[in-house]
């Protein structure tokens, strides 16, 4: 029996079962058919964050930004770069905290941009301040996902 796992459409926020083995053949969502992995980073607002955080068995990387933030504009590139590496293993989110204010206070968000990887619905690991380069992002992530 091959393992499968929940994997949230970034799209719709339909939770899909995918088989692990299929995770790197492009899957599409069964429901919009749109593919669940486009190695961009998926905005979130609250709503599909929410999914996102409780139903996804893949680990979920969120980049609490903000669109007026230096760094924050700074780090994009690199975090672009990131998700395509990171992706399928991971889900790599961003969420503007000036249209989900709910978020940053919930996370209890201080400063921006803040890295924070949540695994099965919890909050491992936090990094506050701009990675300019992708391979730390990506280290670090693969590090705390640990
Ligand atoms: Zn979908």
């Amino acid at each position: 029996m091959t393992e499968s796992l929940h994997v949230v459409c970034p799209r719709c926020q339909t939770t899909n079962r995918v088989r692990v083995d299929q995770l790197r053949s492009a899957p599409d969502c069964g429901h919009c058919k749109k593919a669940l992995f486009d190695g961009h980073p998926a905005a979130l607002d609250e709503a599909a964050f929410d999914k996102q955080i409780g139903r996804s068995q893949l680990p979920v990387l969120v980049d609490f930004w903000a669109p007026w933030c230096g760094p924050c504009r700074m780090m994009a590139p690199a975090y672009e770069q990131a998700a395509a590496q990171l992706e399928p293993r991971f889900r790599v989110a961003k969420v503007n905290t000036e249209e989900a204010p709910g978020l940053g206070a919930r996370f209890n968000i201080r400063s921006i941009p803040t890295l924070a990887l949540f695994v099965n619905g919890r909050e491992v690991a936090r990094q506050p301040g701009a990675l300019t380069r992708a391979a730390d992002i990506v280290a670090w992530a693969q590090n705390a996902a640990r």
